[in-house]
Order: C-alpha cells, then sequence, then structure tokens
C-alpha cells in the first residue's frame, strides 16, 4: 500500500515538474498546477489539491519542490489559510465551498484570517459576543474581534459568532466564512513588540452574511471551531522543518561567532539541538499517525512544547550575542508584514517574537488543561456556567 502510494506520489511530481519546472515558474502559477496534481495536500480527495494518499508524503513533496528550486512559502505566508482553513473546510464545507475556496486558497490569490479572539473571550472562546442575527437568507453581523493575524491582507475570514444567546454558551453558536471587502468591516492594525503589525482587531457593524457561507449546522459552531483549532495546534507545533533550522539554526550561528568557548554554554547548545531533534522526528512520527480527519489532541502536546522550546533557544541565541543582544538594531518602526515574523532569520526579531509563541493559538496553560483533562484523564475544571444559558451568565 504504502509502496503504491509512494508510487503515485513519485510520478504525480515527476508530471508536475516535467510541465512546470519549479525554479522557472512565476510562484503562484506553479502553487496553482501543485494544487492541480493533487501535491497541495496529499492526504485530501483527488480533485480538491490531494491524492488521497497518507498526509506523510508531503514532507517528500515539499523537500522535493525547495530541492528544485521551488517555493513552499505560500503555507507560511496564507499560514491561517492552507493551516488551518483547508481542514476546516475539508471537514465541514460543502462541495461547493471546497471547490470555490481552496485553490486559490492554496495558490495564496486569496489570504485567509482567523476571526474567534474577543477583549472578553479568548482562552474561553466559547464566551464570545459577537452576533449574527438571521434575516431570511442573510445575517447580520456585529461585534468586535481581536489579535487577528494577516487581517489586514485577508479576502476571507473564519468567523464564529453567537446566534442564540438562551442557551448555554456552546450551544449557541455558528461558523461563518466572511468576506473581509464586506460593508460594514473595519480593520485596524495592532503594533507588536516586534515593531511590527502583524495582526489587527477587527469590528463588525451591520455586516451581511449570506446563509451559503456558513459552515455546518446553526448552534453548531464550536464543533467546526474546534476543528479549526486542532488544525491550528498541528500547523504551529507540528511542522516538519529541516533538521538543524529554525530557532536552533540562530543558535548555532550565534555559537560560531562567539569568542565563548565554555563547557557549559556549549552543553547547553547540545542540549537544545537534540531536543530540537527530538521535536522534529516526534512531529514526523505523529503526522505520519495522524490520518485523513481532524487532529486530535496531540497537537497540543506539540504546541506546548514547541512554544517553550523555541523561547528558550532564541534567549540562549541572544545570551550567546552578549551585549550586541540587547542592542534592536533595525529598530522598532511600524511594518505590515505578508508572513508571520516566526521565519525571520533575524535572531533579535525571532527572541521577540517568540514571546508570542506561549500565547497564539492557545496558550500554554490552555494546552496543560487540554493534555491533562483529555490525554492523562484527570478531574476537569469546576464550570459553573455550564448548564447557564449565556445571556445569564455574568460578565465584566
Ligand atoms: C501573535 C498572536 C497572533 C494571534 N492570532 C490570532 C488570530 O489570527 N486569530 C484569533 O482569533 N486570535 C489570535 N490570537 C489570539 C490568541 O488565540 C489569544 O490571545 C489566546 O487564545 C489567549 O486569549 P486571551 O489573549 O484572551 O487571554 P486570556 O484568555 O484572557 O488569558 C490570560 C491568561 O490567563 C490564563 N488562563 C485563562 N484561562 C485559564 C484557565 N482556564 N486555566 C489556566 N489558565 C488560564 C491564560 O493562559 C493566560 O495566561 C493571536 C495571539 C497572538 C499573541
Amino acid at each position: 500500500m504504502a509502496t503504491d502510494e509512494r508510487a503515485r506520489v513519485e510520478a504525480q511530481i515527476e508530471a508536475l515538474f516535467a510541465s512546470y519546472p519549479p525554479a522557472d515558474m512565476p510562484e503562484q502559477q506553479f502553487w496553482g498546477a501543485q494544487y492541480d496534481h493533487g501535491l497541495a495536500w496529499v492526504q485530501f480527495p483527488e480533485g480538491l489539491g490531494g491524492l488521497g494518499v497518507s498526509p506523510r508524503w508531503q514532507a517528500e513533496v515539499n523537500r522535493r519542490i525547495e530541492e528544485a528550486g521551488g517555493s513552499i512559502r505560500n503555507r507560511f505566508n496564507n499560514v491561517l489559510g492552507i493551516g488551518m482553513g483547508a481542514g476546516t473546510l475539508l471537514a465541514h464545507g460543502t462541495e461547493e465551498h471546497q471547490r470555490r475556496f481552496l485553490r486559490p486558497m492554496f495558490t495564496t490569490e486569496e489570504i485567509w484570517c482567523q476571526l474567534f479572539s474577543e477583549p472578553g473571550a479568548g482562552s474561553d472562546l466559547a464566551a464570545l459576543s459577537t452576533t449574527a442575527v438571521r434575516e431570511g437568507d442573510t445575517w447580520i453581523v456585529n461585534g468586535q474581534k481581536v489579535w487577528n493575524t494577516l487581517a489586514h491582507l485577508a479576502k476571507w475570514g473564519l468567523l464564529v459568532t453567537r446566534t442564540d444567546p438562551d442557551v448555554p454558551k456552546h450551544a449557541g453558536l455558528t461558523y461563518f466564512v466572511v468576506d473581509m471587502e464586506a460593508e460594514g468591516v473595519d480593520v485596524r492594525p495592532l503594533h507588536q513588540i516586534t515593531g511590527e503589525a502583524e495582526f489587527n482587531e477587527v469590528y463588525f457593524t451591520d455586516v451581511h452574511i449570506p446563509d451559503d457561507l456558513r459552515l455546518g449546522e446553526v448552534g453548531e459552531g464550536w464543533s467546526v471551531a474546534m476543528t479549526t483549532l486542532m488544525n491550528e495546534r498541528v500547523a504551529i507545533g507540528g511542522q516538519v522543518a529541516p533538521r538543524g533550522s529554525g530557532a536552533i539554526a540562530h543558535a548555532v550561528a550565534a555559537w560560531e561567532q562567539t569568542d565563548r568557548d565554555d563547557a557549559v554554554a556549549r552543553d547547553q547548545l547540545l542540549a537544545y539541538w537534540i531536543e530540537s531533534e527530538a521535536m522534529r522526528l516526534t512531529a514526523i512520527r505523529a503526522g505520519e499517525a495522524a490520518k485523513r480527519g481532524t487532529p486530535g489532541p496531540e497537537g497540543s502536546t506539540a504546541k506546548l512544547h514547541w512554544a517553550d522550546l523555541n523561547k528558550s533557544i532564541t534567549s540562549f541565541a541572544i545570551d550567546l550575542m552578549g551585549a550586541e543582544g540587547m542592542t534592536y538594531p533595525q529598530g522598532y518602526a511600524f511594518s505590515r508584514p505578508d508572513l508571520t515574523a516566526n521565519r525571520t532569520e533575524d535572531p533579535h526579531k525571532a527572541f521577540l517574537r517568540a514571546r508570542a509563541n506561549s500565547i497564539e493559538g492557545g496558550t500554554s496553560e490552555i494546552m496543560k488543561n487540554i493534555l491533562g483533562e483529555r490525554v492523562l484523564g484527570l478531574p476537569g475544571e469546576p464550570r459553573v456556567d455550564k448548564n447557564v444559558a449565556w445571556r445569564d451568565v455574568p460578565r465584566s
């Protein structure tokens, strides 16, 4: 079976490269052809960017594209779409949604953002208050979202709203795809510690969303949102980068430039290198184990570990740089990057950006709660609002 799969993937790679040499094509055109050859998300069905084979082959496809001089940066430039939106559309969208949205998402012709967090509902996402009220075949949306990565570039947003305040919080939610160019959508930048504004706050004032842009049933937005979040954790924590790349590459580079050669620092660098490699191999193993469909709570393990490790290694690299590590030569000038700064090659920016790793995509405390309750089977937190209508839950 695996040999069959390998042969199919190989044949598609060869066919793709024969007609679309990765190094010589405009990126978007290549990504379109990659999608059409079923090599966008190999585990997706044929006709929707996949071949219906094990997701483990994707790493091989990506490696071959980069080796041939092509780019896989669409996965980072459209991380909310490709990393999280695609899996959500596959699990909960209609075939029409899938055919309409997946290809331009993969080519980055249409950037996506995630509109979940609110000022009063981040970790407690189900407490959100942005409302959607039905009027015939249209929903009227009002409210505010916050920390929305790439919303300033996005054509489409993944939006969770409250459609029924008279039932407990998880039961009254409905999930939509929203056109970010619709009237009443106001995107405002938020300045980050790096100086960049990669995320935003988004206000909705009487925004009209047609009912055919709903994902899942009315009132079942929570389970759709869970699909997005599980994909998010895998997308954030489960990326399989080449050996020795990412944060550990910064640390090794800083080590090579330092005149410090004490055994303690060397030992620490080695320990981080080994931990990075163990994490990389674990991500590969988890990827192999994952079957098509919604990823499980293992994604939380990867997310938790990645956030801690990334913070520690980027701090260590800055320490190795000595006094130079204390500066921020490029300054804090406001700019709006077109991809998330996690992939930066600059150790100063990487250090500052890594501070967000234990917050974005669900905080480390929440990851620990998920692991405690869902993996280890420990008693859950007391939930005082479980059977109370959302309208009656006290809020500040
Ligand atoms: C760089 C970045 C990008 C982001 N991008 C997006 C995006 O694109 N779209 C989007 O919708 N959101 C995005 N977020 C928001 C992110 O998902 C939230 O910030 C996160 O879920 C935490 O919510 P909060 O900020 O409201 O903090 P709160 O929920 O108020 O938490 C504050 C603190 O209390 C702790 N805490 C809360 N509840 C518990 C509990 N039950 N047990 C233990 N500890 C608890 C938290 O861990 C945290 O330390 C982004 C955030 C960052 C930093």
